[in-house]
């Protein structure tokens, strides 16, 4: 006779077991499944303190994890279980895709810090710089990040009216300008460039990749991408090193901006791949000299490459 009860409690178990991997598996190369006792004991934060840092890692080699910033004594370590765009999104965006793994996020981006990914065009300074002051979708205080301005009501609710028309428009529950909402419509240019609605552009514009028609507009693309998440992290946050990287290679023609793109690659490589510099730069000496490119250890083999950046 077939025991229902045991059936159950093994669905049970299965599912459990399945929700364990889910929650702790990091996605590996081609497509392997990466389960570890200490890289699954990291926290998630949306501002976190250390980030997965192998230079173009292997699947033979183990992974590394690097800080981002110098991190007290006792302080608890973390990585972001979200890459861009998704981190991109605000408070409540980040909700929804962290309640996958069953926790609120209680990182100061998560509780106490005003939505820099929410910004509107500031009415006294013009910057697009004007903020809500803390996270989540009831604050109505507006404040500019830059000349400290409080925004009045009226000016909050045209804000927030527009934002909510463009969160409905992108999610499809409703046609581009109904009547009722055709003051809100107006107000589009009220959105900063910042805003997370206005970086789906680019990053669409980045993901459709680049074309002989379309160059100019790539590159543009990613030089908006760069501004954003530069201001929302920092200009060295590891997630810049590839955008810098293309941005170098698609200014071939301008010498002034491609030497900017690459100093700023270089900067983001010394801070958090010192030894890669260093072996770089050990190999251009070498080239310099005549002595061709060193050899490398079989393992290592195109680990210092740039090629897979392109
Ligand atoms: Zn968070
Ligand atoms: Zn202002």
């Amino acid at each position: 006779m077939l025991n229902t009860n045991r059936l159950s409690q093994d669905k049970d178990e299965l599912r459990g077991i399945l929700h364990a991997i889910n929650s702790n598996r990091f996605s590996g190369i081609e497509c392997q499944l990466d389960l570890m006792f200490a890289g699954s004991m990291f926290e998630h934060s949306c501002e976190p303190n250390c980030f997965a840092g192998n230079w173009r890692r292997h699947a033979s080699q183990p992974r590394l994890y690097r800080a981002l910033r110098d991190i007290e004594v006792g302080e608890a370590l973390s990585i972001s279980y979200m890459q861009m765009p998704d981190l991109y999104l605000p408070f409540t965006g980040r909700a929804v895709i962290l309640s996958a793994w069953g926790f609120r996020c209680t990182c100061p981006r998560c509780t106490c810090q005003p939505e820099l990914t929410r910004a509107f065009v500031c009415p006294a300074c013009s910057a697009p710089e004007l903020c809500p002051t803390l996270p989540g979708p009831d604050v109505r205080e507006l404040r500019c990040q830059k000349c400290e301005h409080n925004a009045e009501a009226a000016y909050v609710t045209r804000c927030l009216q527009v934002e909510s028309l463009l969160e409905r428009l992108a999610e499809g529950s409703e046609e581009p300008a109904p009547s009722n909402d055709v003051d809100a419509a107006g107000d589009a240019n009220l959105i900063s460039f910042y805003h997370h609605a206005a970086f789906r552009v680019p990053w669409q514009t980045m993901q459709e990749g680049p074309s002989v028609e379309n160059l100019s507009q790539y590159a543009g693309a990613i030089e908006d991408i760069i501004q954003c998440i530069s201001r929302l992290t920092d200009a060295q946050n590891p997630n810049l090193l590839e955008l810098y990287h293309t941005m170098a290679t698609l200014e071939t023609g301008n010498m002034e901006s491609q030497q900017h793109f690459l100093e700023l690659e270089r900067a983001v490589m010394m801070h958090h791949y010192p030894e890669e510099v260093e072996k770089q730069d050990g190999e251009i000496w070498s080239l310099c000299q005549g002595r061709g490119p060193h050899t490398r250890p079989e393992n290592m083999a195109d680990t210092t490459d740039l090629d897979g950046m392109d």
